[in-house]
């Protein structure tokens, strides 16, 4: 592909990632520098993208009474969790580490919001005594735990179930979490039993109503029959004599990795928004958990070609990231687009697979991607900013890579590559 030397190109659906004529910016900074600056496998974000995401989602909220949870599973970097902190966003997490980590982070605990399927008695103490806005609980037996936890502690529990809405969010299935065979949640039909039984323990404050249907969702209506079945219930449950002070929607907004188009933040909010005012229900308050559209177009994970190979039937491009570094082709069999950092003029050209060097035949990064490669060429991953060094592992005794937060011209490192001195660290040799 020739590429004329003063043409500028965002990539579709990543607006501070650019290529200027063969180079590839990120911002003003070419990915080729970076990877020379700081090694590779390495991620880079750009800090005005997640800025960008961010003010999207608060011009979108307006005055109305939305307060937005970020969903620091998609990207729990600490430099990444104080930048959203500072533009007055809370939290939700999933485990006391998720905790741990915005509370370094300078996160406001009253804005924090505890999500998952099996908190520990640690875990909810912990929580308890940070003083969370409100802890999602998932099962009935859920409840018991927390109300047990709440009085040892002293510290009554703010509550909201966590209801399976039964809708099919039409997304890959390890990634839909809202139907009648997932394991997240309350099933409706046993939601105001549950309800009746939280007004039954002594330690319990109930809050809210809380869904979150699933991730990369790329359609509203799927996210409007969520919030009729909430709604219907709501009557329901306050006929029965429970208050509730607010909605959690969740969040899993999809992005665009390809050619997906989903709904920006704006229309997403404006859907629910207009929902709720359309069924009576405008003076709800609402809490929005977005993770992956929040980050995951502000990053890419760098990586160098370290070997071309072919066989008989495949040409192989080989480079140093992996599975280990960025886990949703081989999990999800996710497409993430695959850019050279500095564009050749085509004449080589070829179909790759592009592999990581880990043992197992599902470490690839992309498939039949064409492109014109030399050994030691730098290629970006896009769309790594969610979902990637968060779901990072040392498998293979492979150190985590680094993390740069690109501003402008300027790049900060935002965590060090992991040394094998830090994967070693905690072992015991043999005793005898
Ligand atoms: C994962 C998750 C989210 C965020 O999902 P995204 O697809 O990253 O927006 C929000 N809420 C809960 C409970 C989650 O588990």
């Amino acid at each position: 592909m020739p590429h004329s030397p003063h043409l500028s190109e965002t990539l579709p659906g990543h607006p501070h990632i650019a290529r200027h004529g063969a180079t590839l910016m990120v911002e003003s900074l070419p990915a080729a520098e970076l990877a020379a600056r700081f090694g590779t496998p390495l991620y880079v974000y750009s800090r005005a993208a997640i800025e960008a995401s961010a003010r999207a989602y608060a011009d979108a909220v307006g005055d109305r009474p939305v307060a937005l949870r970020y969903a620091v599973k998609a990207n729990s970097s600490l430099a990444i969790l104080q930048l959203l902190s500072r533009l007055g966003w809370g939290f939700d997490v999933v485990s006391g580490g998720e905790l741990a980590r915005v509370l370094a982070a300078g996160a406001d605990a009253s804005q924090v919001v505890f999500s998952g399927v099996g908190k520990t008695d640690a875990e909810i103490e912990a929580a308890l005594r940070a003083g969370v806005q409100c802890i999602n609980v998932e099962s009935l037996s859920e409840l018991q735990r927390l109300n047990r936890v709440a009085g040892s502690t002293g510290v009554p529990a703010p509550v909201s179930l966590r209801i399976n809405p039964d809708v099919d969010p039409r997304t890959h299935p390890y990634i839909s979490t809202g139907l009648r065979n997932n394991k997240f949640g309350i099933a409706q039909s046993q939601a105001r039993q549950a309800y009746a039984q939280c007004m039954q323990l002594p330690h319990l404050r109930v809050l809210g109503i809380d869904v979150h249907i699933g991730s990369q969702i790329t359609e509203i209506g799927p996210y409007l029959d969520a919030l009729d079945r909430v709604l219907d219930l709501v009557h329901d449950i306050e006929r029965d004599g429970v208050r509730l002070h607010h909605l959690d929607l969740g969040g899993g907004l999809g992005i665009r990795y390809a050619d997906e188009t989903p709904p920006s933040p704006a229309q997403w909010i404006d859907a629910l928004c207009e929902r709720l005012q359309a069924r009576g229900q405008g003076h709800r308050q609402v809490l929005l958990e977005p993770g992956r559209s929040v980050v995951g177009n502000a990053g890419v994970l760098l990586c160098e070609v370290v070997t071309l190979k072919s066989s008989l039937e495949k040409h192989f491009a080989v480079v140093d990231a992996a599975m280990n570094d960025l886990m949703r082709p081989a999990l999800y069999e996710a497409w993430q687009r695959i850019e050279p950092a500095q564009a050749r003029d085509g004449a080589q050209a070829m179909h790759y697979d592009v592999v990581g060097p880990v043992c197992e035949s599902g470490d690839w990064l992309g498939r039949d991607r064409q492109l014109d490669l030399r050994e030691g060429d730098v290629l970006a991953i896009l769309s790594a900013g969610a979902y990637g060094m968060a779901m990072a592992s040392n498998y293979n005794t492979r150190p985590r890579a680094a993390e740069v937060l690109v501003d402008g011209g300027k790049a900060q490192l935002i965590r060090e590559r992991e040394s094998l001195q830090d994967l070693l660290r905690g072992e015991h040799p043999l005793q005898d």
